[in-house]
């Protein structure tokens, strides 16, 4: 017999039953076609299902536990900083002072969010080495978009128009180059070298003065950091491009190192990966720009001001502001996610977070590089990137490792992405991880390792014991019914 949890709600449904009681009515009860035109009234009653309250919490608790969450457990997505984010940060975002405003309230009646909004971009801009920020762009790749248009209208504004290349290291994350040509720009990739460095002399040979900036994505995609960054930035200025920092996996270096330092001249932050809110998790995000003095006059309006008597104010007058690029003032609950985890961190905190993640990864990556291929063996930043199994023999690929990873309880790590690691098993871990759950997950890797060896079908036909086990991939992406159609 199917039983209850198996079912859709619709199935569980019994005629009459409710979840809810009203008290009686002591008011006069008035018909609704009293009330709206016919015509707009629905013929048929809705077909929802009658449950009890019960039968709703049940709905809900078995649909959550067929998912994987961080509330489970480690979530090694590699690029994605799956972090444990703090309850607090949720709490503080949910105030009613801060859910109950309107983005078209009067400036008096919004000064605590303003400020807010104003203390955010002051730190972020502290982190990251710059002089102003922008806190309107609503994700990562959002935020290199208005960057990228920073700079554009830097050279234009000089009158500087040949300069119509941006160059990319080609370990940069996939969203660079997609910026850059959306910016109107032709893309130069540069290779890296055998150390997963940008090629120093390539680069010296690509710059000229169609050079209109670089973008870095540093740590990069193989989660090393450049030896030559501040060099890098060097070349590029000498020929007259400026440098972009792609900040998004921030939680590398917070604390330690500032890209302003390293000679760039704009950043993004992913709030939503390294400030207290998860990447993965599929909901808004937000991704503000900093940038230095020079390029502050083109940053997009408002920019949050602060005056003589300490009122903080909307300000729109930058005549050559790029333009707003979010309606609003970007995504504030986001934002106050953020601002709630640099206060709560501190300084010290914050440094402390850079410190563990990296020390996370470098003493996962150092177990399993005896079961797993390392092609760039050096100490990693926030993530590290395997090649699949040491020994190929068994036939077994990087999907059947992810695939029977679950089977083991854990979420897979990202896989088949950089690209230019053939069979990459992304692994990122970070800070909120203890030693042992590291362990584990190391435990589950190394005992797949060994089944690779043993009895490789158990990993072909990986998972064994999840709700849905191999499903087409394009066909689940590009065919999804989302819609219960009853019999
Ligand atoms: C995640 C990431 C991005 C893109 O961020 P989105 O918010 O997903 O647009 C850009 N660059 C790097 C290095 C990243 O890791």
């Amino acid at each position: 017999m199917q039983l209850d949890y198996e079912k859709l709600i619709f199935e569980v449904s019994q005629p009459g039953r409710t979840g809810y009681k009203l008290p009686d009515l002591d008011v006069e009860d008035v018909a609704v076609d009293s009330l709206f035109p016919k015509e707009l009234l629905r013929e048929e009653e809705l077909d929802f299902p009658e449950v009890s309250e019960v039968d709703v919490i049940r709905h809900y608790t078995n649909l959550s536990n067929k998912n994987y969450g961080l509330d489970q457990g480690i979530y090694p997505l590699g690029s994605c900083t799956m972090k444990y984010n703090p309850k607090i940060s949720e709490d503080m975002s949910a105030l009613d002072g801060f859910v109950n405003i309107h983005p078209y309230q009067d400036e008096e009646d919004i000064q605590g969010s303003l400020r807010l909004l104003y203390e955010l971009g002051e730190s972020l801009a502290e982190v990251a080495g710059m002089d102003e920020m922008t806190l309107q762009p609503a994700a990562g790749a959002h935020g290199e978009y208005t960057g990228i248009l920073l700079i554009k209208a830097y050279h234009k504004k000089r009158g500087d128009t040949k300069r119509d290349k941006i160059i990319i290291p080609d370990a940069a994350h996939g969203t660079n180059p997609a910026t850059a040509a959306m910016a109107g720009y032709k893309i130069v990739e540069i290779k890296s070298n055998d150390h997963g460095m940008v090629d120093v002399d390539a680069l010296r040979a690509a710059v000229g003065d169609d050079t209109a900036g670089l973008m870095l994505t540093n740590p990069n995609t193989v989660g090393l950091s450049d030896e030559n960054v501040a060099l890098i930035a060097q070349i590029v200025h000498d020929a007259g491009g400026l440098v972009y920092y792609d900040g998004a996996n921030l939680n590398a270096i917070m604390g330690k190192a500032r890209p302003g330092d390293m000679g760039f001249d704009v950043v993004h932050y992913n709030l939503h990966k390294t400030m207290s809110t998860p990447h993965g998790g599929g909901g808004p995000g937000a991704g503000p720009v900093g940038c230095k003095k020079f390029l502050t006059e083109f940053l997009p309006v408002p920019v949050v001001s602060k005056r003589d008597d300490d009122s903080y104010f909307l300000d729109y007058d930058r005549p050559y502001s790029i333009g707003k690029v979010k309606d609003f003032y970007g995504h504030f609950a986001i934002l106050v996610r953020a601002y709630t985890y640099i206060l709560s961190m501190g300084h010290d905190g914050l440094k402390r977070a850079s410190e563990v993640s990296v020390l996370n990864t470098n003493y996962l990556q150092s177990i399993l590089k005896e079961y797993y291929k390392l092609p760039l063996d050096r100490i990693a930043k926030h993530e590290f990137v395997l090649s699949g199994l040491k020994d190929k023999l068994s036939g077994v690929n990087t999907l059947d490792i992810a695939k029977r990873i679950l089977d083991k309880g854990f979420h897979a790590p990202t896989i088949y992405f950089p690209l230019i690691i053939n069979e990459a098993l992304m692994i990122e871990a970070p800070e909120s991880e203890s030693k042992q759950s590291l362990d584990q997950f190391a435990n589950a890797m190394i005992e797949i390792a060994k089944e690779a060896k043993e009895d490789p079908n158990i990993l072909k036909e990986a998972p064994h014991n999840t709700p849905v086990r191999r499903p087409d991939e394009t066909k689940a992406a590009k065919d999804t019914i989302v819609t219960y159609i009853p019999e």
